[in-house]
């Protein structure tokens, strides 16, 4: 479902991504860990259009991310081939960046209603059946205010899917949330995963890569520097940045 080739980004002089390749099949749950500023946020963004890409190129379901062939040449999309791309990928990130002044139903629909055009009836009914599947039946009506992390980072990922992704990208989506929080978020992310989303996820939670990962990705420094199953990578690292990175956690 994801195709990344040799993803280079600078900002100035700073290289932050130095030849990033990745693939993720469709179903796949992919937890990338890395230090801070090893680019994991800059790659995610770069997927979902949030930053343009200096080398290489990201495919999403066979279409190039902000470009598109035309007569063996490759040109720019427009405005809106970019939101329609954008359009089918669901990011939650660490701050929930929620809309104060709505209801968590009123954020949920939103995007359906104002994006895909769907029916008030038809995206209400369906944000109520997604604000239901991560715990939040008796929330609809609550503002962000009277919701706490957890809850409000469970609106924004029932927010995320509103749009029927094919892809999810999370980052660091429980960083920003009290201890006792974090469980009830990577519970529902768990469920996701279950259920055959496709994902990537930024996240330190070692433990829900562990659980919940097909594969684990360690990037140090602009490149992956490892990946493979959770038992291999974060059991056995074969490399020394790995191993002292993991050893942080443990
Ligand atoms: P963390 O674990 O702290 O979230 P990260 O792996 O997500 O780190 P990035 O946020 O991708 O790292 O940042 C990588 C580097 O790029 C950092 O040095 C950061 O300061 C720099 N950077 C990111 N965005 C910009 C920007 N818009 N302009 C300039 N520098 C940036
Ligand atoms: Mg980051």
């Amino acid at each position: 479902l994801v195709r990344a080739r040799g993803v280079h980004k600078a900002f100035g002089p700073l290289e932050v991504l130095k030849g990033i390749d990745l693939d993720v099949a469709a179903g796949e749950v992919v937890v990338i860990l890395g230090p801070s500023g090893s680019g994991k946020s800059t790659f995610l963004r770069c997927i979902n259009h949030l930053e343009t890409i200096d080398q290489g190129f990201v495919e999403v379901d066979g279409e190039q991310i902000g470009f598109r062939l035309k007569n063996g040449r490759l040109n720019k999309l427009t405005n809106r081939e970019i939101a329609a791309q954008r359009s089918r990928i669901g990011m939650v990130f660490q701050q929930f960046n929620l809309y104060p002044h709505m209801t968590a139903l009123e954020n949920v629909i939103e995007a359906p209603i104002g994006v895909h055009k769907q029916s008030r009836d038809e995206a209400t009914r369906y944000a109520r059946e997604l604000l239901t599947r991560v715990g939040l039946s008796e929330k609809f009506d609550a503002y962000p205010r009277q919701l706490s992390g957890g809850q409000q980072q469970r609106v924004a990922i029932a927010r995320a899917l509103a749009i029927r992704p094919r892809l999810m990208l999370f980052d660091e989506p429980t960083s920003a949330l009290d201890p006792e929080l974090v469980g009830e978020v990577l519970a529902t992310m768990r469920d996701l995963a279950k259920e055959g989303l496709t994902m990537i996820v930024v996240t330190h939670e070692i433990g829900f890569a562990k659980e919940a990962a097909d594969r684990v990705v360690f990037m140090d420094g602009g490149v992956v520097v490892e990946q493979g199953p959770p038992g291999e990578v974060l059991a056995n690292p074969k490399h020394a940045r790995t191993r002292s990175f993991l050893s942080r956690f443990i």
